[in-house]
């Protein structure tokens, strides 16, 4: 059975480049960077030159580039070290969205647990938060924003500059979590107004395990792991080189190629956006936004997201119903709910997430396979029958 991989929001295959590059470095560039010998100044030489790419790639200087475990905690760090920073000045409010990843909410969780407060914004029905609200939420007391370039289950695309110039205008840091649209979209940290971006290399299709945290240069970083002095004492622990350089080589040929990679992929998921939304009774969630060129979440009413998942498995087809980090939990997705759509309703969502390896041909066979699994769990479905009957009202039209 042909497979076909639709859920690269989740997690990327490593692209040739990135694995050519993590072999030669397996080869080249294993040594200590710590070390002071050759081997280990060869490892250090491409970790320099991983942290250039990087920085280039954001326009950004080198040396605001910290090296992480990957995006949880690269959140984690730059929400961790903002709070600390606010908390010397009194500065104990922060101001987030209501649809952020876990590695932020969860953060923030925790901050509130140490006296912060925290205020999340609005995404509407069409996840997008308004910067004007932002403007109205912004205390003296704020200490930081954080609120994400793209969202991971819908795609929906944040206006980053506005936000950033509102923050900068009140002197409040702005994080964004870019994890989701570095490699994808254009971020340049500089135009955007960006003072801290946490990105995650399995996501541009470069290795798991690795990440970077941007802070812009001034701003203070609390290390989350104490030891020897990797990274200027930020982040102690042996550097994984080859990882990193595999990261770098990702995040440029996805930088390089990103215009014509974004025509190329949205074309695609539009077509699966136009096709699944003749579906009667379906919704693509954040469909009139401004999107990531591959996300596509639908609603599909009276239908359960896992049940359709599970179908569309066995016909080799590899989707999500949102979020991999909430798959197992019967939770609907917080993503859905912040739109504003019912628990039931959230329920039955599908998520398609394509990169620059699919192709026409897998788009028709999503198309082929998608209509005819919904149809029989409606079949099925007492909701779907009830709704027809009319004993309940449709919540999609
Ligand atoms: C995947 C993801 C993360 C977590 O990144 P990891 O490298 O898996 O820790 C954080 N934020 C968003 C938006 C993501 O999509």
């Amino acid at each position: 059975m042909a497979r076909i991989y639709a859920d690269n929001a989740a997690t990327t295959k490593m692209s040739e480049a990135a694995k050519n590059t993590l072999l030669r470095c397996l080869e080249e560039g294993w040594a200590n960077p710590s070390s002071l010998h050759t081997p280990g100044q060869i490892a250090a030489e491409r970790l320099q030159q991983a942290r250039q790419t990087i920085a280039a790639c954001l326009n950004a200087r080198p040396e605001e580039i910290l090296f992480t475990s990957g995006g949880s905690e690269a959140d984690n760090q730059a929400l961790i070290s903002l709070a600390a920073a606010g908390a010397k000045k009194e500065h104990r409010h922060i101001v987030s969205s209501r649809f952020e990843h876990h590695a932020v909410l969860h953060t923030l969780d925790r901050l509130k647990k140490q006296g912060f407060e925290v205020t999340l914004l609005d995404v509407h029905q069409d996840g997008v938060v308004r910067p004007e609200e932002l403007k109205a939420a912004l205390r003296p007391d704020t200490a930081f924003v954080t609120i994400m370039a793209a969202n991971n289950e819908i795609g929906t695309l944040q206006p980053l500059e506005e936000l950033g110039a509102v923050c900068r205008e009140r002197g409040v840091p702005f994080h964004t979590d870019a994890v989701q649209a570095a490699g994808h979209i254009p971020l340049d940290v500089a135009a955007q107004h960006i003072d801290a971006l946490s990105l995650s290399a399995h996501k541009f299709r470069g290795p798991k395990g690795v990440g970077a945290l941007y802070m812009r240069r001034g701003l203070p970083l609390l290390p989350l792991i104490e030891g020897g002095a990797q990274e200027r004492g930020k982040r102690a622990g042996t550097e994984n080189v080859p990882a990193i350089a595999a990261m770098a080589a990702a995040l440029e040929e996805s930088c390089t190629h990103q215009g014509e990679n974004a025509r190329r992929v949205s074309a695609l998921r539009d077509r699966l956006a136009r096709e699944l939304s003749r579906i009667p009774h379906s919704v693509v969630n954040g469909g009139g936004s401004a999107r990531l060129p591959g996300i596509v979440n639908l609603c599909f009413e009276g239908i359960e997201g896992e049940s359709l998942l599970l179908l569309l498995d066995a016909k080799g087809i590899a989707a999500s119903s949102g979020s991999a980090c909430t798959s197992g939990s019967l939770d609907p997705s917080h993503v859905l709910l912040a739109l504003g759509l019912p628990h039931e309703v959230a329920h039955g969502s599908l998520r398609l997430s394509l990169n620059e390896d699919n192709t026409e041909a897998e788009v028709d066979a999503i198309l082929a396979a998608v209509p005819p699994v919904v149809a029989y769990l409606r079949d099925i479905s007492p909701v779907w029958e009830a709704l027809e009957k009319g004993e309940r009202p449709y919540v999609i039209q």
